[in-house]
């Protein structure tokens, strides 16, 4: 189905690829670590600067601290910096939420800084896919569906936020109000490589069990010490079996610390841990379970269990509401010439937020790359343009009423 205006608009956004690889690369190497709280001002603001350039209400929302355990077993917190948000037409007919994570994984002192062009039109650098490239898609999106006549029968909100990538935990409650009277989501992480979209995404979790047992002395008097890393052990072992019980429940030990001199029985150990779920309903089965695994260690091992975190990130399923909206950007994509096939993904973000707090979402709009996370994290630079173009279809089916 072709449309002679929105075939018009779209076509301005050829003339803008070059913009878009370099303002991709420009914000690549500012480096916003999830814990760069200097970077990610720095960030939002070089990205604040570009959105209000489409008018709108902007503003800077304050996020929730971020819990964590320290090596000393303590509970401490991070302040991330405010998030963005850009306000535009919010008493038009339909809303739309797009959403975007200015932090990325490697930290300020993290070897990976800057980028690089690579042969088959390639772009490695940190965070060129996850996700700068696809907050420069969103962006271009917006301004390519902005000059479309039928923008007037559309509102949108963009809210950039500073800890997607350690959980989302600070800015949930800004994602639960944003969500709030939208019609639907658009996410701008990574496509995979060959363009194909995650579908259904499995939920998430980060826990920890501080053991405390009794120091003693390792050859005067063994016998008196309580050792916390043979309790952490066992607890190890039982969590593995415990995800081998549960269906589709994973457990991650991902970190344990604790011990000291050798001659000493140590006194304290931390386990650190992920849990991904499939279903709602194993959050509560895994917390009932890991409390009777704690019990059991503690009294075995006469040490303290003490379990902490929850659940961040509930499983996002493929329901008949998210499936009309993937068949939405599967029908642009065909306009576009474009075959957009759609996977389950393990991997969880903002967009299981969204749905569980009611916004049927799309959450892989931005840009095609492959190994993120990593220093050889690419992206294509001609999906630039090739994704600028399918958000901005969408939104302009969207005003049209293309859901009804
Ligand atoms: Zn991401």
């Amino acid at each position: 189905m072709h449309n002679k205006q929105q075939d018009d608009v779209l076509a301005w956004l050829k003339g803008e690829a070059d913009i878009m690889a370099d303002l991709t690369r420009e914000w690549a190497e500012i480096n916003s670590g999830s814990y760069n709280p200097d970077g990610i001002i720095r960030q939002r603001d070089a990205m604040a600067e570009k959105f209000q350039t489409l008018g709108g209400e902007a503003a800077l929302m304050p996020v929730g601290k971020i819990p964590s355990i320290s090596a000393e077993g303590q509970e401490v917190t991070y302040q991330p910096p405010e998030a963005f948000s850009l306000v535009k037409r919010p008493h038009a007919p339909l809303q739309i939420l797009l959403v975007g994570h200015i932090d990325t994984v490697y930290a300020s002192d993290h070897p990976f800084q800057s980028t690089e062009l690579l042969p088959g039109n390639k772009l490695r650098g940190p965070g060129v896919a996850d996700m700068k490239g696809g907050i420069v898609v969103m962006l271009k999106a917006l301004e390519t569906f902005e000059r479309y006549q039928g923008a007037d029968r559309l509102g949108w909100q963009v809210l950039l936020t500073p800890d997607e990538e350690i959980g989302s935990i600070g800015s949930a409650p800004l994602l639960k109000a944003a969500a709030k009277g939208k019609y639907a989501g658009m996410v701008y992480e990574p496509a995979l490589a060959d363009g194909t979209l995650a579908g259904a995404r499995k939920g998430s979790g980060n826990f920890a069990l501080v053991v405390r047992g009794r120091a003693a002395h390792a050859g005067r008097n063994p016998e008196e010490g309580r050792n916390a890393i043979v309790a952490c052990a066992y607890l190890v072992q039982a969590l593995v079996m415990l995800a081998e019980k549960g269906a589709g429940v994973t457990i991650n030990p991902a970190r344990i610390q604790g011990g000291g001199p050798l001659n000493m029985v140590p006194d304290l150990a931390i386990i650190h841990y992920n849990v991904r779920t499939q279903r709602l309903e194993d959050e509560a089965w895994v917390t009932e379970e890991v409390a009777r695994i704690a019990a059991e260690a503690a009294a075995r091992c006469e040490v303290s269990v003490t379990p902490h975190g929850h659940f961040t990130r509930p499983p996002k399923p493929m329901t008949p509401e998210n499936q009309r909206l993937f068949d939405l950007v599967q029908d642009c994509g065909r306009t576009l010439g474009l075959t957009l096939a759609v996977t389950p993904s393990g991997g969880c973000c903002d967009g299981n937020n969204l749905w569980h707090y009611g916004l049927p979402n799309v959450d892989t709009l931005g840009v095609r790359g492959a190994n993120i996370h990593s220093d050889q994290e690419f992206m294509y630079l001609d999906s630039l343009t090739e994704r600028a173009q399918l958000s901005a279809l969408m939104l302009m089916r969207l005003a049209d009423g293309a859901l009804g």
